[in-house]
């Protein structure tokens, strides 16, 4: 089963709108022609519309970097799937670690994001993986089954084909430790094996898992090498052009 790999850059609470829209249109016209690969951007909520605007007829899709599970309502500071669908974004990324530890999101508060973005034809790509102190107690796999299972509860046969994983461990994110290839390829396996128990197995070979943690020009084409990593989510190398389009280029 071919997977289109998916190429997500999350640009978190970084650049002005003026920012936001020069460099999508660098990865804009750097995307141009690509057909084999999936690029996707997440600015800040501010930024949204702009962006869409600026990336509109390039192969660029527009994320947002978290999705309400109301479509509207009385949620000082959330952001709704059909707002983010009205300013251009066709994704949501959801279970972010540093929602997850910074914020104190719960699976269950996760799970309610992804069913209501898949409600409204928002993909969602969960981001599931352990901190530090697990993968030394030995925890890794148990974290992630539950963060998998748990997210995805009640998500349909249907909708699953929608649905993008991103594993990223923590220790990873922003630190410039990335997993050994070997690492990150154990735990994809993992959990697309926890999809095939939750699923049927036709459907977890086709659903995409990224991996996210330090991925850089230097190490994208190791780690895109391996057979169950189908795309990379990508933080700081995510913020600069040339090191974007290296990392969309991966050979
Ligand atoms: C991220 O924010 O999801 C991420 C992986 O960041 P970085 O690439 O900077 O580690």
């Amino acid at each position: 089963m071919k997977r289109k790999p998916l190429i997500a850059g999350n640009w978190k609470m970084h650049l002005t709108i003026d920012e936001a829209v020069s460099l999508a249109q660098e990865i804009a016209k750097s995307s141009q022609g690509l057909e084999d690969k999936e690029v996707m951007i997440a600015p800040a909520a501010t930024a949204l519309a702009a962006v869409a605007d600026a990336v509109k007829g390039s192969p660029v899709i527009v994320a947002g970097q978290n999705a309400s599970w109301e479509q509207q309502g009385a949620y000082t500071g959330e952001i709704s799937p059909l707002m983010l669908k009205d300013a251009g974004a066709g994704m949501a990324i959801i279970g972010h670690s540093e929602r997850r530890h910074i914020f104190g999101e719960s699976n269950a508060m996760i799970n309610q994001r992804i069913l209501g973005a898949l409600s409204c034809d928002v993909i969602p790509v969960l981001c599931v993986g352990e901190t530090l102190d697990e993968r030394e107690e030995g925890l890794t796999m148990n974290v992630l089954e539950l963060q998998v299972c748990e997210g995805l509860e009640g998500v349909s046969s249907l909708q699953i084909e929608q649905v993008v994983i991103a594993y990223e461990p923590v220790w990873a994110i922003g630190t410039g430790k990335t997993a050994s290839k070997e690492q990150a390829q154990e735990a994809h396996r993992f959990i697309r094996g926890v999809l095939g128990d939750l699923y049927e197995k036709r459907l977890a070979e086709q659903i995409r898992i990224l991996y996210g943690g330090s991925v850089k020009p230097e190490n994208v084409d190791d780690l895109m090498a391996m057979p169950d990593i189908d795309g990379a989510l990508v933080g700081g190398a995510a913020l600069q052009s040339d090191s974007f389009d290296r990392i969309i280029h991966f050979t």
